[in-house]
């Protein structure tokens, strides 16, 4: 189950889902995974693979700082749930806003990279968790469209609910 594989990758990769990481400390992070990751102008996105059992990933210099994290965090979302092994390219722009399926999964993956869980706690605490709320306090995400922003303002939320029901049903069981 994906939140149960979300808490022991946050046991297993220091920082994650704790702080939110910028795409150099990614990259460095990826790299101690040993998986190689290296710019392509070609590549839309992000693109992960494997050439002779060495993982890669692939990706688009001129993404925005937060869309390059959340990219990148997908791309070790499904390196990180096994998909690999039947997963072969993926191209497309914002793939990490898929809602369903392995798509949605790795997606939740990058999400906890690039906006860690305790940001969303800090509001809720506040009573300030709305996407509004969110949106003025992501101000490191400034270079991105409106509306790429709300979209990530509204997932992120939904995530972090789906994961505090998750808690929730832990303790009762
Ligand atoms: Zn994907």
């Amino acid at each position: 189950m994906l939140f149960e594989k979300i808490l022991h990758l946050e046991r297993q990769w220091d920082g994650f889902n704790k702080k939110s990481f910028n795409a150099d400390e990614l990259l460095a992070f990826i790299s101690s995974q040993n998986i190689i990751a290296l710019p392509d102008k070609s590549v839309y996105s992000a693109v992960l693979f494997k050439y002779k059992n060495i993982p890669f990933i692939l990706y688009s210099p001129y993404l925005p700082e937060p869309l390059l994290v959340l990219s990148l965090g997908h791309e070790l979302g499904h390196y990180s749930l096994g998909h690999l092994d039947w997963l072969t390219l993926e191209q497309s722009y914002l793939k990490f806003l898929s809602t369903c399926g392995f798509e949605k999964d790795a997606g939740i993956i990058g999400f906890l990279f690039a906006i860690p869980t305790p940001k969303l706690l800090k509001l809720e605490l506040e009573h300030r968790l709305f996407p509004e709320e969110l949106f003025r306090e992501l101000n490191y995400f400034s270079d991105l469209a409106e509306d790429e922003l709300w979209q990530i303002c509204e997932r992120r939320i939904r995530i972090y609910k789906a994961y505090k029901r998750f808690l929730k049903q832990l303790t009762k069981t």
